[in-house]
Formats: C-alpha cells, sequence, structure tokens
C-alpha cells in the first residue's frame, strides 16, 4: 500500500505558512514504514528541531482505479478515519528554499500517524461536512471541517488518479486545517473525528 498526502488544502492553512492557494490539488507520498499506529508514542527523530502536527481526515482507498472520473471518485473509498501528517517544519523549510522535493521532511519513520477506527461513510450523516479537531495537553490546537476543503474527496480523487493508479488499502491524507505548530517532548495528543476519539498517543 501507499500512502498520498494533499498538501495546502484549506485556505486559512496555506495562508498560514505563506503559501499560495493551489488551483490544482498538490501531493506527496509517504512510505508504507512511516506509519504509527495504535497510538504508539511518537518519538521526536534527533535530526530536527521542530516536528509540526497537522491533523487530516483520511480516505482508505477500497479498488483499483487510475482515471477516474470525478462522478465516479466515490466509489473508490467507503472509509474515512483520522491522521496526523507529522512534518519536519525546520528542514522543510530548507528543502522548499531550494527547490527540493520534501520527503526528509515528511516521510521519516513514524511520521504518519493513523487512528485504528474508521468511519464507514455510510454512518456519518454528510461526508462533506465532517468535523475533526486536535488537543494537546487537552487544549485545542486544531479545529477542521471538510467543508473547508478547496478540494474534495473525490476532486483529490480523480486527480491523484491521472497520474498514480490507485489500489486497495492506499491511504489518502486529504490535508490539514489551520493551527499547525510544533509538538515538545511529554505532549497528549488526542484527535477526534465529530464526537468520537481515534487517536490519544504521547510524544517522547
Ligand atoms: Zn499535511
Amino acid at each position: 500500500m501507499k500512502i498520498i498526502c494533499i498538501g495546502r488544502n484549506y485556505v486559512a492553512h496555506a495562508k498560514e505558512l505563506n503559501n499560495e492557494v493551489p488551483d490544482e490539488p498538490v501531493f506527496f507520498m509517504k512510505p508504507d514504514s512511516s506509519l504509527l499506529r495504535n497510538n504508539d508514542p511518537f518519538y521526536i527523530p534527533d535530526w530536527t528541531n521542530e516536528v509540526h502536527h497537522e491533523i487530516e481526515l483520511v480516505l482508505k482507498i477500497n479498488r483499483i482505479g487510475k482515471n477516474i472520473e470525478k462522478h465516479f471518485a466515490h466509489r473508490y473509498y467507503d472509509e474515512i478515519g483520522l491522521g496526523i501528517d507529522f512534518t519536519a517544519r525546520d528542514v522543510q523549510q530548507k528543502l522548499k528554499e531550494k527547490g527540493l522535493p520534501w520527503e526528509k521532511a515528511k516521510a521519516f519513520d513514524q511520521a504518519a500517524v493513523l487512528g485504528n477506527t474508521f468511519f464507514n461513510k455510510e454512518e456519518l450523516a454528510d461526508a462533506t461536512n465532517i468535523q475533526f479537531k486536535l488537543n494537546i495537553n487537552r487544549n485545542l490546537v486544531q479545529d477542521g471541517n471538510s467543508n473547508l476543503m478547496i478540494f474534495s474527496f473525490d476532486d483529490i480523487i480523480s486527480h491523484i488518479s491521472k497520474y498514480v493508479t490507485l489500489k486497495i488499502g492506499d491511504l489518502i491524507y486529504t490535508g490539514t486545517p489551520a493551527g499547525v505548530g510544533p509538538v515538545k517532548i511529554g505532549d497528549r495528543l488526542e484527535g477526534f473525528l465529530e464526537d468520537k476519539k481515534l487517536l490519544d498517543f504521547e510524544i517522547k
């Protein structure tokens, strides 16, 4: 399986990092070795001083597809979960300045946190209006809603599949809302999708 992440999919987040609002989805990938599951602790690597949290809704692909038309895209996923796209922001900033790829800052071990529970999209009243949030040490730091996405789930699937064949079990991290910031040793992160807690783990 592979992990595909969307960048700059919320206007307020693009602006907080002084990025342009894109006119088509920006995507990048993480390897399966970056997955962190079961609420295991996250260990800050020793080569970065600034790991940022990015809470995101995650789609799980349920059939193989290439060149998927937008109006068929909803058939390619039926489960939605919650994850964190950990980003070594200091490293990413240097790579961006040099016009280099972002992998060192995004694809490292444990950089893709994933909740164990997924919602079947039929269980959610409206997939275009899903609330999610991240608390650190019980303080709200990110508060998102899928209705603020620039590119919808269907836009994203259609766009990615023009370039990359989607396969069963692939994960798509759909972008983070505003409020990203650094984590530090001892922090407790709790992620919620609607009123259900799907993530609860510590930074070490
Ligand atoms: Zn992200």
